[in-house]
């Protein structure tokens, strides 16, 4: 079988694809990347997400308000997402958390925008696809009030500790184009140790480029070569990285593997019009994210 990655964070919607994102969106299949998620950073990107998924098979969508993004959010603009989850059942929730990082940001109102966020998952029972970024303590301190069912911490760069506590508390980590730097000590120390439930792979793209881009756009189809690199790193084999990387997000964002047949072509529904998403092994063995009409009340 052909090896098969998950790419767990990527803005396949954003502006900077607008010329060609077919054609990036077909090289990263070409590469192998049978599936990606794409988390919205506000209520417009959620539009673009929406058009995105609707357009290219294998991108699903998550809906969400961004911690760099609170200050042109609305407290309004919570209802209206609340809203689009109801509709659209979005696979998960995100892209939200704290970023301690970004002197303009204010804490305060990131804070609310989260917290809100976080009630909003809890409710929909939803996963949640975080950015954290010099806001771990302040993050977990939140999961811990707001008890959601996991998801993905992405582009972790914490301690093990900090790593662990995640871990507990459902969620699992991204490693992506930092992994691809030698100087990155910590995130390194990290893929190589973790335990393999641990690991999600992703591309953050158009941000975060490997090493080898020098600063240039990164696209989806990097991810098989970050993925080496953290096979490289645990030294096991290319093969198992992707298979694990790949149930790991399907976990993830899936709650639990289902293993019934996948939907027919004809059975299939587009996002955003109210299909649930769900998990399923394939006739040739690989397990992707379908799409399931919605239930007939
Ligand atoms: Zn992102």
């Amino acid at each position: 079988m052909d090896v098969r990655w998950i790419d767990s964070h990527c803005h396949l919607q954003a502006p900077e694809f607008a010329a060609d994102r077919d054609a990036v969106w077909s090289a990263a299949r070409m590469a192998g990347v049978t599936g990606a998620i794409l988390p919205a950073v506000n209520l417009a990107d959620c539009a673009a997400v929406n058009a995105c998924c609707a357009r290219h098979a294998g991108t699903f969508p998550a809906y969400g308000i961004h911690p760099l993004f609170v200050d042109t959010a609305q407290e309004a603009h919570l209802a209206r997402l609340a809203e689009m989850l109801e509709r659209a059942r979005p696979l998960a929730l995100g892209e939200i958390g704290l970023d301690g990082w970004v002197a303009r940001a204010d804490s305060a109102r990131q804070e609310f925008f989260f917290t809100a966020q976080l009630a909003l998952a809890r409710d929909f029972d939803l996963p949640v696809i975080l950015h954290v970024r010099k806001a771990i303590d302040a993050v977990l301190k939140q999961l811990r009030r707001f008890r959601v069912k996991g998801g993905i911490a992405h582009a972790f760069n914490g301690s093990r500790q900090q790593a662990d506590e995640f871990l507990r508390l459902g969620f699992r980590l991204g490693f992506g184009g930092s992994l691809t730097y030698p100087g990155s000590t910590r995130i390194r120390a990290l893929a190589q140790t973790l335990p393999d439930e641990a690991l999600v792979l992703e591309t953050d793209a158009p941000d975060i480029p490997p090493r080898w881009l020098l600063h240039r756009r990164n696209h989806p189809a990097e991810l098989p070569a970050i993925g080496r690199v953290l096979a490289e790193l645990r030294a096991a084999p290319v093969s198992r990285i992707a298979a694990l990387t790949c149930q790991n997000t399907l976990e993830a964002v899936g709650g639990r593997r289902r293993t019934a047949r996948a939907p027919a072509p004809s059975e299939r529904h587009p996002p955003g019009e109210g299909g649930a998403f769900a998990l399923a092994e394939q006739s040739d063995g690989c397990i992707a994210i379908s799409c399931l009409p919605p239930p007939v009340l």
